[in-house]
Parts: C-alpha cells; structure tokens; sequence
C-alpha cells in the first residue's frame, strides 16, 4: 500500500494512506493533483513567479460542494491548508509548502443585480467587464461570496 506524508496544523508530518486518499478523490467533482500529476506544477504556480512552494495534494475544486468536502478531509485529519482564489497575492500565501491546497481558480461566476445594484461573486473572478443598465460596470478582485455594492454606472 502506499502511502502520502503530508504536514498537518501542528507542522509534524502525517501519513496518510492512498485508500484514505482515494476515499476523499471519489467525492470529489473536480481534480486532486499530487506531485507525481501533470497538470500539478502549472496548478502550484501563482502570479509571482519567485514563490516555489510544493503542496502534498492540490484539491482543484469544480464547486462549493468540492470545498466543503476539502475543508472537511483537513480538519479530520489536521492538516496545514492553503486556499488560492487567483494567486495575485505577492506573497504568495495561496499555496503552502507539504499542506493541502485548496484551489478555488477553477470556480468562476458572477451574478449581477442591476436593480438593486450588487454583484454576488465566486472566487476566481479578476477583473469582470459587465453590462449595467446605464453602461460597462467594472468589478475589481472577488473573494468568495462577497457581496459588495457596484459602483455608480458613468453617464
Ligand atoms: C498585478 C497586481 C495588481 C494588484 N492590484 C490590486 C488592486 O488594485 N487593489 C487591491 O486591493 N489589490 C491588488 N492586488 C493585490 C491582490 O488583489 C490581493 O493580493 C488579493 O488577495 C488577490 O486575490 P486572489 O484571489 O488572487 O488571492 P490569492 O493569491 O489566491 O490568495 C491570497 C490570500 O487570500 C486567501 N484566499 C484566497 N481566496 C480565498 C477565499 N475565497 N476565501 C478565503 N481566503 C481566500 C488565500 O489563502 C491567501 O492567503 C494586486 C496584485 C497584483 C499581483
């Protein structure tokens, strides 16, 4: 059987067993990268091409069910976790060194309510051009379900 060293909260080192691992992959809608994957270095990078930080398991998440599921399997099992919306943080604090990497980058979408002048946001977004009734509205940065007022429309 093999099995997966991983770091926990605590920064000692777990081992996890791959059946504990694939247990979490079936409830999973989108990937979970480890090292050994393809698509794991281009997952790992982030907008600062200095930060060089290799997390044990990457949990790309396809939908909310996907990060619930993620933040459930670390805490039962204490692990260090990072979270990475769309890595623009210049230090690059949406990845973590052995932990698990919550990676919300491929979950986009934003509902916009001209009337009552909101933007309702999952977590990718960057910068969203959208259609207001008065003209373009621009939205900045997203944080997962924020909520926040949209700006006046120019004229
Ligand atoms: C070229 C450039 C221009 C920028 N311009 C601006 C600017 O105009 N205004 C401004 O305010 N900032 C600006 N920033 C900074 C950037 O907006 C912030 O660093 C922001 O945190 C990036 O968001 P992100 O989703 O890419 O975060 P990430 O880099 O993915 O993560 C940053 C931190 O937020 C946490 N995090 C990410 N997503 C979530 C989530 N959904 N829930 C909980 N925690 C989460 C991560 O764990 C990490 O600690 C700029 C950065 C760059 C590189």
């Amino acid at each position: 059987m093999t099995e997966r060293r991983i770091l926990t909260t605590k920064g000692t080192e777990r081992v996890l067993d791959d059946s504990v691992i694939d247990e979490f992959v079936a409830g999973l809608r989108g990937d979970l990268l480890r090292p050994s994957d393809h698509a794991y270095d281009a997952a790992r990078k982030v907008w600062n091409g200095m930060v060089d930080k290799r997390p044990a398991l990457i949990a790309r998440c396809a939908g909310t069910a996907d990060v619930v599921d993620s933040v459930r399997f670390a805490r039962e099992h204490d692990l260090l976790v990072s979270v990475r919306g769309g890595g623009h943080d210049y230090a690059g604090k949406s990845v973590c060194d052995g932990g698990l990497m919550i990676d919300l980058s491929p979950m986009k979408g934003i509902h916009v309510d001209p009337a009552r002048r909101t933007a309702l946001a999952r977590s990718r977004p960057r910068a969203v051009h959208t259609m207001g009734p008065a003209g373009p509205i621009r939205l900045g940065n997203a944080v997962l379900n924020s909520r926040w007022r949209v700006p006046p429309s120019p004229r």
